[in-house]
């Protein structure tokens, strides 16, 4: 199951459940949108992967007990400062591919 985790791993911005700026990666490496897109540039700064809006839980019972009630976001914050100077060096080719090519 997707961990909600939340906040951004870089400006710890908080990221609800139901927050429409919410990426991740595939390895659920969590950022807002401005981190992701401007100050990292879709290059996700642990696994060079892009990022995709995270999809949001359901927060009503439509269906089988899948839902935010039972199954709540994460509330242990990750917070992974990135070292933009390393980044630019890291992602200056990856970034350069697109994320299904890389
Ligand atoms: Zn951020
Ligand atoms: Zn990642």
């Amino acid at each position: 199951m997707l961990e909600l985790r939340p906040t951004c791993e870089h400006c710890n911005k908080a990221l609800p459940a139901d927050s429409l700026e919410a990426r991740i990666c595939s390895y659920e490496c969590t950022f807002c949108a401005t981190c992701a897109e401007d100050i990292l540039g879709n290059v996700c700064p642990n696994c060079g992967g892009g990022f995709v809006q995270r999809p949001i839980r359901p927060s009503k019972n439509w269906k089988g007990d899948n839902y935010l009630g039972k199954d709540p976001a994460s509330t242990k914050v990750k917070r992974r400062p990135v070292d933009l100077t390393a980044h630019a060096q890291f992602a200056a080719r990856i970034k350069l591919i697109l994320p299904e090519k890389r």
